[in-house]
């Protein structure tokens, strides 16, 4: 064995969901359909082949379906979510959310889920730190609240039922990848079934399977590694007694030996609670269901009837790799990063990994870019993931602060925000996920003061006959070409320039107006707020080119030939950097 490989041995690390008690939750169960190559023995070549069908993989299925792409997605389960285990992820983002709504199961999740947007955070009895939201930046712009708890499992369903009815990805269940080699002409996988193994081509492999990725093996994928001794014990619970549909969180729980708690509010009116535990406790112990009941009692008093959906310890690691894309293969989601779950980036992330990929294969595939642009898909996503290693990696260690220096400015913070306003950003229980933004793309064009690499939120703007839009709505209308916003009057020849790039390129573009400038074309939309406008990051006559992902490729002024150089360089048709 060789010291990659071993090293993956070290790390790997089950969430330790031995341990687990409860009635847990009722997972669907997918059929398992014999695949065509295994009566035909011939090996079929496919453009797309996803490995893994967690949040990510079926985010990715789901958005390729959306944009007509053919693929195949093998898992080696028959279920969503993890069989026996609690819901993981549990807090969906504005920007994750806003995907959805374009994947078309958003309103699923709004109708099942629990919308909040106010954090509180205690050290004993004194609040420390509090938030709202919807009262921070434009949050409240948004068809997309800022977030929605609901069990991952869920999401993942709905993501299954939307890509059967969108059809063009095959999901093949109880298909697991035990084998893969690829060379300049494609890849190949070996996938054993419960009828018997068979192989496939791929032109493009999808490594979403996770944190225990064999892929990661196989190609002795390097990557940065971070593990402490900090451990959890999650409890999945009902009440009698309800608490405020907030986000609470102790750094310091009286009721808990001073170790922190987190409170959240998911579907089904189950709430969880998760417990930080003395590193050294015995996971088997803590999740005994009279020692979680004791904790209960502690906390909520010792009336408050309490119903245990699911318990089980958990502990975290933090891994990156050092590149997303390998040959013909692209990491996604967990099998690329594994962050501490404090700030809800795991899943989150993985979504937007599966967002930035989707459009751009498709467009290689369909031939309207250049295969080089998929080299963007590293450079945008490798730099989220790191900024979400650090972030999270930062809160990991003030809620389980080294002995010396890092103790001491935990107890420092805490005593100062105890007294002052000022010293409350100092407290850090996990800064909540927000839309990563891509500070050195090769497929955006940078200029001083520009919105490129941001993600523009999805605002409501009014169509021409006064109803209600959003830039969903926009960006359904391209599907998956570009769009270029243009602010206020054009000239004649701008105009002109417009419908030329539109008709050669894959491009759309619509004239956004006041409430009362006459309009130039029949694409036009009024933004009499100025919201769309704001969302776009330009002022006064300006454009945008908003890519299919909902990020800004471009910002300038005049229609010239930047706004031609920026189109070419968001389809990767130009090497150059601006
Ligand atoms: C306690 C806890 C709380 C969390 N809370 C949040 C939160 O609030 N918000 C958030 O965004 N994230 C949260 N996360 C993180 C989130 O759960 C993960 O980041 C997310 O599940 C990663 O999704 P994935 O699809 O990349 O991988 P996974 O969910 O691990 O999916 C991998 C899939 O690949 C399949 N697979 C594996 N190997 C093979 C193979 N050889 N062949 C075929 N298929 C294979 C598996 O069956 C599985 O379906 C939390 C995590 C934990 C542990």
């Amino acid at each position: 064995m060789n010291s990659t490989t071993l090293a993956y041995r070290e790390a790997a690390h089950t969430n330790g969901y031995q341990y687990t008690s409860g009635t847990g939750y009722e997972l669907p169960e997918y059929p398992f359909v014999p695949p065509p190559e295994l009566h035909s023995g011939t090996t079929v070549r496919h453009p797309l082949v996803i490995a893994g069908g967690g949040i990510t993989g079926l985010t990715m299925a789901c958005a390729l379906a959306r944009l007509g792409v053919r693929a195949v997605l093998i898992d080696e389960d028959n279920t969503v979510g993890v069989k026996g285990a609690s819901s993981r992820g549990i807090c969906y983002t504005q920007k994750s959310l806003e995907i959805f709504e374009r994947l078309g199961i958003y309103e699923r999740i709004a109708a099942k889920g629990v919308q909040w947007s106010v954090g509180r955070t205690f050290a004993g009895a004194d609040e420390v730190y509090s938030f709202d939201l919807r009262q921070q930046g434009s949050f409240h712009l948004s068809r997309q609240p800022p977030f929605i708890n609901i069990q991952q499992f869920y999401i993942e369903g709905f993501l299954v039922e939307r890509i059967q009815e969108l059809g063009h990805v095959e999901l093949r269940w109880k298909n697991r990848l035990v084998g893969f080699e690829q060379n300049e002409d494609c890849a190949t996988l070996t996938v054993e079934t419960p009828a018997g193994s068979y192989r496939i081509e791929a032109e493009h492999v999808i490594d979403a399977t996770g944190s225990h990725s064999p892929l990661r093996q196989w190609l002795q994928v390097p990557f940065d590694s971070r593990r402490g001794d900090d451990r959890w014990c999650i409890a999945d619970v009902r009440f009698s007694r309800h608490p405020p549909v907030e986000r609470h969180t102790w750094i310091e729980a009286p009721f808990n030996e001073n170790r922190a708690v987190w409170q959240h509010l998911m579907a089904d009116d189950v709430w969880r609670i998760d417990y930080q535990m003395a590193p050294d406790s015995d996971p088997e112990v803590v999740s005994r269901e009279s020692a979680v009941r004791e904790r209960l009692a502690r906390q909520f008093g010792p009336d408050a009837a309490v119903e245990i959906v699911w318990v089980g310890p958990y502990a975290y690691r933090s891994e990156c790799v050092h590149a997303m894309r390998h040959g013909r293969v692209f990491l996604m989601g967990d099998s690329a990063k594994v962050v501490s779950p404090f700030g809800a980036r795991g899943g989150n992330t993985g979504v937007a990994d599966a967002d930035n990929l989707a459009w751009k294969l498709a467009a290689v595939l369909r031939g309207k870019a250049d295969a080089s642009l998929l080299t963007s898909y590293n450079d945008e996503r490798l730099e989220a993931a790191q900024q979400n290693v650090c972030v999270t990696n930062r809160t990991a260690r003030f809620l389980r602060p080294a002995d010396g220096a890092e103790r001491l400015f935990r107890q420092a913070a805490i005593g100062l925000a105890r007294q002052f306003p000022f010293a409350r950003s100092l407290i850090n229980t996990g800064r909540m996920a927000v839309a990563n933004p891509y500070s050195h793309s090769s497929a955006c064009t940078y200029a001083p003061g520009g919105g490129a690499g941001l993600s523009v939120q999805n605002v409501r703007f009014a169509w021409a006959d006064g109803g209600h839009g959003c830039v969903n709505d926009l960006l359904d209308w391209a599907v998956g070409d570009l769009l270029v916003l243009v602010f206020g009057d054009v000239s004649a020849a701008a105009l002109q320039r417009l419908r030329r790039l539109c008709f050669d390129s894959p491009v759309r573009s619509v004239q956004v107006l006041g409430p009362d400038a006459p309009a130039q074309v029949l694409e036009h939309v009024r933004d009499p707020q100025g919201h769309l406008q704001g969302a776009c990051h330009v002022f006064g006559h300006a454009w945008a080119l908003v890519r299919p992902d909902g990020y800004l490729a471009a910002t300038g002024e005049s229609v010239d030939s930047h706004l031609v150089s920026a189109i070419e360089r968001s389809l990767g048709l130009r090497g150059d950097t601006p």
